[in-house]
């Protein structure tokens, strides 16, 4: 991670202020360093946070997945200092995470999120929001229209990730759907979906979250008894091993099971019942920020109820412990210096 993208423009808004606040993971731990500006390369901009969110990712990043080192971070709201693109100039935006190459064939594809040499901001080879200041190509950037908050917008690219699902597969008003799983992922698929026009009923284990997704509209069962063959679609986002048994169980002949929890170690699963009643597994994970937006732009997605707590980027180790709390949903780190 610390191989920081190349670059030899000078970050003339930000050379001024010296040392910079950088949230780091290393060997398990999190902390606070100073840090140079970032080199904003050509077609980059180089963005002031103004809020960040701590994601499962970020704490798995701590647990030593990817072998990561470096500065996390990858849901955040900025504002633009400098950019080629003088439109974007001062302007509120939000991020895709992925930076791709732009000539593979994916690339070609408009799959930039697959592309085999990206980077990943705050995850691989980039390093991540929970910085003062970092850099993106301007053609991730997302503008934030006014009337959505830092506290909305921050939950794009998780709401980006719910709202994946629908890009993968057809699901016709009043389709009914399993989401299991209350965590930040799962209310927020439940609410994309509920949005979208499916009938949503989503199992969980926490009366509070499961409210969330209730006042939503969905049907919410606080129950370990799942039922068996019932659902054309289940989306597992429970992000454990078990989850996926669960949902394999759950779903009908010739259903799918959509795959949201990034679950690192092995899974063993029986696979006859796959096989036997020809279901469907399908992997899903980052998607694309303007369908995420439109839900939060129309208010169509509750997201002030899955606020938990923030925090200053200097408290970010008090911060990822209380993120790691169980029942504790998003923890916000905000940009509080004056740099
Ligand atoms: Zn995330
Ligand atoms: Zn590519």
């Amino acid at each position: 991670m610390r191989a920081a993208a190349a670059g030899s423009v000078t970050s003339a808004a930000v050379k001024t202020v010296g040392k910079l606040l950088a949230v780091f993971i290393d060997s398990g731990k999190v902390s606070t360093r100073d840090v140079d500006a970032p080199r904003r390369p050509p077609g980059f901009a180089l963005i002031r946070l103004r809020v960040a969110g701590i994601c499962n990712t970020d704490l798995e990043l701590q647990r030593g997945y990817y072998g990561f080192s470096g500065i996390p971070g990858h849901e955040f709201v900025g504002e633009v200092v400098e950019s080629d693109t003088p439109s974007l100039v001062g302007r509120r935006v939000v991020g895709e995470i992925n930076l791709a190459c732009g000539r593979c064939a994916f690339c070609a594809a408009g799959m930039g999120r697959h592309c085999d040499s990206r980077t990943v901001l705050g995850i691989i080879k980039h390093p991540g929001a929970f910085a003062e200041y970092l850099t993106l190509p301007d053609s991730n950037l997302r503008l934030v229209p006014d009337h959505v908050s830092d506290e909305q917008a921050v939950f794009v690219e998780p709401l980006a990730a719910a709202c994946e699902i629908l890009e993968q597969v057809s699901l016709p008003a009043g389709t009914e759907v399993a989401v299991l799983g209350d965590g930040k992922l799962g209310l927020l698929i439940a609410q994309a979906l509920l949005a979208h026009g499916a009938r949503v009923t989503l199992y969980g284990r926490h009366a509070e979250k499961l409210k969330i997704a209730q006042r939503a509209g969905a049907v919410v069962v606080d129950s370990l008894d799942y039922p068996r063959a019932r659902f054309s679609f289940v989306v597992e986002a429970t992000g454990s091993a078990e989850g996926l048994r669960q949902a394999i169980g759950m779903v009908r002949a010739r259903g799918t099971v959509i795959m949201k929890s990034t679950v690192h170690d092995q899974v063993s699963v029986d696979m006859s019942p796959v096989i036997v009643n020809e279901i469907g597994l399908l992997g899903s994970r980052c998607g694309l920020f303007e369908p995420a937006l439109e839900l939060l732009s129309a208010g169509k997605v509750d997201v002030a109820s899955m606020l938990s707590a923030e925090f200053a980027l200097g408290d970010a180790p008090a911060a990822f412990v209380e993120a790691s709390r169980r029942g504790v949903l998003k923890v916000l780190l905000r940009h509080t210096h004056t740099s």
